[in-house]
């Protein structure tokens, strides 16, 4: 069935098509001059040194743990209440991840206090995401980081261009990944980008992004270089041309999108204050943010109660989701044996509700109504 208002929809046009085309017609399409622009434009914008286009965010997150020296015997620090990728780069590295609970339905990010109590003689790093693109309590975990001598790894996938305290979300811990998979806020389909100040960890993501070889095709076909050495046994996780000129147009549009989100964002609090039995996870947030999704958490009830009330929001032709079932909960991490009430609660009461620019605030007071009625009767 299609829902006439969906989670999310593409803010493509014209642009993209047209980038991809002349992509196509240059003679050009793997990394090269498009994947260049791409990162000189995240340099530029997220006011940072070093910038590392590749294939997905999953991909670059492998890279920050490779880039941080995770490897076997380590244990890494993870929330459990995000997509897996999170969790399984640390696995991908050779170490273990450490699940750490959520502050609560109201801060949805991971618990300093948590990470705290998990923290061991065994412990490199911390994997922190900023859930919807509200910033995680970073002042706390950067003191903790500090404090134990411990990498700091953003995922900030859901958070292109949000800020904490005057800082880009990405650009405060050791080194960051973001995604362009179709339905984030810059979107090609697939593809990522890595983020660092740290020159040593941006030059060893670089290298392990292509296969650890001291060259790359465009330098060689441009006359840059004639030969390469293999140093490293690294990976293909090279983003291509094509992607890289849509991923272009689509960070041009990224800034406009985000003020619309802002707006959608506020009709939704303001209405869903008035709605008795839920709670909008960072309700109090007052920095710039991405808005990548719109999370709502059920202060009563049953897991069971809340997919009936999701039912109920389908039948009206809204699409919802939930962000996320606990990494936890999956059957390969069951044996990691964790224990997280607050990620546990969040995980069994959590709505997404539609988010994208176009929205309209009829459509945003409709669902509200239809959230209300679902819950309320
Ligand atoms: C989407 C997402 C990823 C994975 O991104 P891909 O580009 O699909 O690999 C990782 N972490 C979070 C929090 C995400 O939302």
């Amino acid at each position: 069935m299609a829902y006439d208002i969906p989670l999310f929809n593409l803010n493509f046009d014209e642009k993209e098509a047209k980038a991809a085309y002349e992509t196509i017609k240059s003679g050009w399409i793997s990394t090269g001059p498009k994947c260049a622009e791409l990162e000189q434009m995240f340099v530029d914008m997220w006011k940072v040194k070093y910038a590392v286009s590749v294939t997905n965010c999953t991909d670059a997150l492998h890279l920050c743990c490779l880039a941080c020296g995770v490897g076997p015997g380590d244990e890494v620090l993870c929330p459990s209440l995000t997509f897996a990728a999170s969790a399984n780069c640390i696995r991908y590295a050779g170490a273990t991840p450490v699940f750490c609970d959520i502050v609560g339905p109201d801060h949805i990010n991971i618990d300093p206090e948590d990470v705290k109590k998990k923290i061991t003689p065994k412990t490199k790093a911390i994997v922190v995401v900023h859930m919807a693109g509200y910033p995680a309590k970073m002042d706390e975990i950067m003191a903790i980081a500090k404090e134990h001598n411990l990498k700091v790894i953003e995922d900030a996938c859901h958070g292109p261009l949000s800020e904490y305290k005057g800082k880009k979300l990405g650009t405060i811990g050791d080194c960051a990944a973001f995604s362009f998979f179709s339905n984030k806020n810059i979107s090609t389909g697939e593809g990522g980008m890595f983020i660092s100040n740290n020159e040593e960890l941006a030059n060893r993501a670089r290298l392990m992004r292509s296969h650890g070889m001291t060259t790359m095709s465009y330098q060689r076909a441009s006359g840059h270089a004639t030969a390469y050495d293999i140093v490293e046994l690294g990976y293909n996780f090279r983003l291509d041309d094509i992607r890289a000129s849509i991923a272009i147009e689509q960070l041009k549009k990224l800034p406009g999108d985000l003020e619309k989100r802002i707006l959608v964002r506020k009709r939704y609090v303001e209405n869903l204050s008035k709605i008795k039995g839920v709670v909008v996870p960072f309700a109090d947030c007052t920095e710039f943010t991405s808005n990548y999704i719109m999370p709502v958490v059920l202060t009563q009830g049953t897991k069971e109660d809340r997919d009936a009330i999701r039912e109920k929001i389908h039948a009206a032709g809204i699409q919802t989701s939930v962000h996320y079932p606990a990494i936890h909960k999956f059957s390969i991490y069951k044996d990691y044996g964790a224990v997280l009430p607050q990620t546990e609660y969040v995980t069994d009461h959590e709505i997404t509700l539609p988010m994208y620019a176009a929205l309209t605030m009829e459509q945003v007071d409709f669902i509200c109504e239809t959230v209300n009625k679902a819950i309320n009767g």
